[in-house]
């Protein structure tokens, strides 16, 4: 399988990478949306957070968290929004398990997470809950 961030863990494409550990890698978005847009993948391939094995979430969030720090005091930024595309319809494109941390400066002009989709459900909250819940209908 060929897959870019893959490469890019073995470092046989280029990447600006700012902050590495035994399971993780962190290097900067090619097509930023911020200065500072970062992405943090595990190393191992894998496609969806649900495929990461629960000992290996640990790890994968101290990055998170590592970066998220470092970036905030390198750059200054104000505040961060953290997110994951899952899945195509999301807009997942590279399909090797990838958190964005894109910094966030106080008047960037940008929204919150909240605006990614306006997909109001038409039934209510209970019963939407009750089919997560897994139960039957009454
Ligand atoms: P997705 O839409 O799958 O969540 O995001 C994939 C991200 O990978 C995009 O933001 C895109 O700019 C970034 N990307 C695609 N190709 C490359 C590349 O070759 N190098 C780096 N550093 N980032 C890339
Ligand atoms: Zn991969």
């Amino acid at each position: 399988m060929n897959c870019l961030f893959c490469n890019i863990v073995k470092k046989e494409i280029p990447a600006e990478v700012i902050d590495e550990d035994g399971e993780t890698l962190a290097f900067l978005d090619i097509n930023p949306r911020a200065p500072g847009h970062t992405m943090v993948v595990p190393k191992k391939h894998y496609e969806i957070l649900s495929d990461v094995p629960n000992e290996e979430l640990g790890s994968l969030f101290r990055g998170v968290k590592r970066v998220a720090k470092r970036i905030t005091e390198a750059l200054g930024a104000n505040g961060l929004t953290i997110g994951i595309n899952q899945g195509r319809a999301s807009g997942q494109v590279v399909e090797h398990l990838h958190i964005h941390l894109i910094p966030r400066f106080t008047d960037d002009g940008g929204t919150s997470l909240h605006s990614v989709v306006h997909n109001a459900p038409k039934e209510s909250l209970e019963a939407i809950a009750s089919k997560i819940r897994g139960e039957r209908k009454k």
